[in-house]
């Protein structure tokens, strides 16, 4: 999978560089890419923001930067998807990660400051599938971490990319439930002992028990889950 992310931050990315995704990369299974979208810019102060048309705080990211950034990333011959982090858009999920690996060529789009000028993500729907995604119901200073995050998901689905696949079935939000909890050894720990139904090696009474544990931590931290 070829990945792209324009920022006006690309340093925020080196840490892509490390440990499964690095490793990844280095075994060309991910090819990603950050740039800068000031190298877009054309003034001497290589601007990318201005103020917001109607008034109100703060300033708005130019369209002129991203739709020649878009120009030259997006192939003319290809529709990947793109990205754009915003806290106005749908919810990033464990369904919609496992939808994004399975494509080719991702591009994200980090704002910064009010946001990106919205003719930015009109106009790029002629060139990609677009997305707005948000990844929780806060506000962060930028897309960067957002980006980061979604990219580490989406990734870790990727045949390949963590040695052991089986770990992913058995996830939190792979069934729709919260994992049960995990414990390793010592079997005793300052006090507190492991389960003793994990030591007992009956595969089916411990397969019933994490059901259960599922069950319950879904009920208490997020009854919402249970509900859909
Ligand atoms: N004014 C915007 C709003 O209220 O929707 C928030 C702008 S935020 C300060 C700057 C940038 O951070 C956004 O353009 C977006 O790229 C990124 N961002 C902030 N929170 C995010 C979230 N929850 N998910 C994805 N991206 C986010």
């Amino acid at each position: 999978m070829k990945i792209d992310a324009i920022s006006i931050f690309p340093e925020f990315f080196d840490v892509l560089g490390l440990s499964l995704l690095g490793k990844a990369q280095d075994q060309k299974i991910i090819g990603f890419e950050a740039h800068d979208l000031r190298k877009w810019t054309s003034d001497r102060h290589r601007t990318v923001d201005d103020s917001p048309y109607g008034g109100g705080a703060g300033m708005v990211m130019k369209p002129e930067p991203w739709g020649d950034a878009f120009d030259e990333i997006i192939p003319k011959d290809q529709r990947p998807t793109l990205i754009f982090t915003t806290p106005a858009g749908i919810p990033f999920t464990q369904k919609l990660a496992a939808e994004l690996a399975a494509k080719s060529h991702l591009v994200f789009a980090c704002g910064r400051y009010e946001g990106i000028d919205q003719r930015v993500v009109e106009h790029a729907s002629g060139q990609a599938e677009v997305l707005e995604v948000s990844i929780g119901d806060y506000v962060l200073n930028g897309g960067e971490v957002a980006a980061i995050a979604m990219i580490e998901a989406i990734c870790r689905l990727i045949p390949g990319v963590i040695g052991n696949a089986e770990s992913l079935s058995e996830e939190s939000h792979n069934s729709g439930l919260l994992e049960y909890p995990s414990y390793t050894k010592p079997a005793s720990w300052r006090g507190l002992e492991v389960p003793e139904i994990l030591l007992s090696g009956h595969h089916a009474e411990i397969e019933k028990w994490r059901k259960d544990q599922s069950l319950s931590r879904t009920k208490v931290n997020r009854p919402d889950l249970l509900a859909e």
